[in-house]
């Protein structure tokens, strides 16, 4: 017999986190401590603290003993606007550093509703499998009749009634080292999560429907939080650009400010790319919403392209797998983020690598038909890299694998092994600085400078000062947002839209953003993150506290870096980005980078080769 409703009613979190053996083909419970929930919040930062506790440095990502933990926020299965989210940390295969990935897939949802909070997989099972989990079930069954299956093909198989999944398809089973992970329509996409399922012979994760429900610790006051944050939404500018334009919105201010990688960040502009802007997208594909649930942002679009109804490209995608390859038809661009999503491939990572191919390829360094423009090469240049044919082979490792054999160091444009994100830093030195420093290479999401240098015009793009102390503090808030787990675009509405930055003048504001930094910063409001937090599980948090667990998160990953080998020379840009100025650019503008990071170092308190402080890991609790 079924239990009564209220032993099924989850306040937060159960803290109960699903320990699965692929080897053994075993399961068991592990109990996160309130205290462990306090300190990590939840999402990104406990998932760390798992793996921390558990992986050892130097395994090989795509070996047996390499881990993966997926986990959820307090606030997933509630009402919160744009909390449905999840994370997923392992080691990359591609950087061979810490990999994380947020989506907004239903996955963590009906996870939690089965009791669980997140799970963490080891070992490796023998052949191919998927996992299903009910309640406190968990199933291992065969799936040689799904591998070899695509994406779709993979989804219609499993069913999507009353289920959820994350699914790989060939890339990952492929072990290509940029392959993703489906949720439904939203996607784990970056550092090669769906490769490290692959080796794990894992082809799904499917949660049914649980007897859980997730209700908040205090109703009403979770209730009044909820109504605040909807408000500040609603009324935010850069949120509702989002809403009616999906994340292509941030395409015209970037290409106004010469920021959009064009032909492997050679330029910054192209008399074409007016064609990519959200609002020529929303003009001529006839788009509509099509989002994570629950969502009050709703950024996620579908679109009629090529006669077919699918996901409108993302920013990134109609940047890096766009204009990057020299291409600006949206109908091609969404023909190639079709190709990605079916057959599991990051478009960042797979169109910097094809760019540096197109270069190398123009320069000799290797043969193939790839050039810039190339619509057609393209479709065959993606599906090769998921099938791992002829070149694809190599392709599959990435652009730093690519520019380490071939040659065309100065052209690969990755930090620490991750292809760079669509905002050209030479337009916006802060994101410079923020993919230099960024924990997992050069990714957009650690910080997000451009935020502000541009789409918000809060801080000037094109000067060091100020910019450390803010890399700092949005890495921070950034790392604790990731952990509660809720969506990062909300940051816009929940900070912005404050009392005391509604009465403070643009003019008055930007000259203390830039000016007065830690005063700035002090001023912050972000409370709602932790105001959420406790009413949602009933921990007191204040903002300090949320403050210091973003810290905590940002310096344990840092510190996991390091111990696999991560020092100084790591944090900084490719070649080109440092020395060789837009060929459109008539100031030709470069990143100052040094003295950025010089004064980064010291904010962050690490020593001078990279290293975080024992001081600093004593202060944070990371190690006692
Ligand atoms: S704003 Fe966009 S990415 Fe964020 S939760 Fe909503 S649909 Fe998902």
């Amino acid at each position: 017999m079924k239990n009564a409703l209220p032993d099924k009613e989850i306040t937060g979190s159960l803290n109960n986190v699903l320990e699965i053996d692929l080897s053994l083909k075993t399961f068991s419970k592990f109990i996160i401590s309130r205290r462990m929930r306090k300190m990590y919040l939840g999402g990104k930062g406990l998932g760390l603290k798992l793996l921390y506790d558990r992986l050892k440095p130097g395994i090989d990502p795509l070996g047996e003993d390499s881990l993966i933990v997926i986990m959820t926020g307090v606030l997933a299965g509630t009402s919160a606007p744009c909390s449905g989210r999840f994370h997923a940390v392992f080691k990359s295969p591609l950087t061979r550093i810490l990999g994380s990935s947020s989506c907004g897939g239903s996955f963590g949802r009906r996870l939690k509703s089965n009791g669980w909070d997140g799970i963490i997989l080891k070992g490796k099972s023998e052949k191919p499998v998927t996992l299903h989990i009910h309640n406190d079930k968990v199933q291992f069954c065969k799936a040689a009749n799904l591998w070899g299956k695509d994406i779709p093909e993979t989804q219609a198989a499993i069913g999507t009634k009353k289920q959820e999944s994350l699914v790989i398809g060939p890339a990952g089973e492929n072990l290509v080292r940029f392959a993703n992970v489906a949720a439904g329509h939203r996607y784990l996409g970056r550092g090669g999560l769906g490769a490290v399922m692959g080796s794990k012979n894992l082809k799904a994760i499917i949660a049914l429907k649980g007897d859980y429900k997730v209700v908040p610790y205090f109703k009403n006051r979770f209730q009044k939080i909820k109504d605040r944050a909807n408000k500040y939404i609603n009324q935010n500018h850069v949120s509702l650009l989002m809403r009616q334009f999906g994340t292509a919105a941030n395409a015209n201010p970037i290409i106004k400010n010469n920021m959009l990688p064009v032909n492997n960040f050679t330029y910054g502009n192209h008399p074409d790319a007016v064609k990519i802007t959200g609002e020529a997208i929303k003009e001529n594909h006839n788009t509509r919403h099509h989002t994570c649930k629950p969502c009050s942002i709703l950024c996620g679009h579908k679109g009629v392209f090529n006669k077919r109804l699918t996901n409108v490209p993302e920013y990134e995608t109609l940047a890096l797998l766009g204009a990057n390859l020299g291409v600006f038809d949206p109908n091609d661009i969404s023909r190639f983020n079709d190709i990605c999503n079916k057959k599991g491939l990051d478009t960042i990572s797979s169109g910097g690598t094809l760019a540096w191919v197109m270069e190398a390829t123009g320069k000799g360094l290797v043969k193939t038909d790839l050039k810039f423009g190339s619509s057609h090469e393209i479709v065959k240049a993606l599906n090769s890299i998921a099938d791992l044919e002829g070149f694809g082979r190599q392709m599959a490792k990435g652009s730093r694998a690519l520019s380490s054999k071939f040659g065309g160091k100065e052209f690969a444009i990755q930090v620490k092994g991750l292809e760079m994100a669509g905002y050209d830093p030479r337009g916006a030195w802060g994101q410079g600085l923020g993919y230099a420093v960024a924990n997992r290479g050069a990714c957009h999401l650690s910080s997000f400078p451009v935020g502000f240098e541009n789409l918000t015009g809060l801080l000037n793009p094109h000067t060091i000062r100020a910019k450390p102390e803010f890399i700092k503090f949005f890495e921070n808030i950034n790392a604790a947002v990731n952990s509660m787990d809720i969506c990062q675009f909300t940051g816009y509405g929940f900070t912005l839209e404050t009392w005391l930055i509604r009465m403070t003048p643009h003019l008055i504001l930007k000259l203390i953003m830039q000016n007065l930094p830690t005063i700035a910063i002090a001023l912050v409001d972000f409370s709602l993150y932790p105001k959420f937090f406790s009413a949602a599980c009933g921990i007191d948090l204040s903002s300090k506290q949320f403050l210091k667990a973003g810290e905590r998160i940002h310096i344990l990953e840092r510190l996991m870096n390091t111990n696999e080998g991560i020092r100084k020379d790591d944090d900084t840009l490719p070649k080109r980005l440092l020395l060789e100025p837009q060929k459109d650019d008539p100031r030709k503008r470069l990143v100052p980078l040094d003295p950025m990071l010089e004064k980064y170092y010291k904010l962050r308190g690490y020593d001078v080769d990279g290293l975080p402080k024992k001081s600093l890991l004593r202060k944070l609790e990371i190690i006692m």
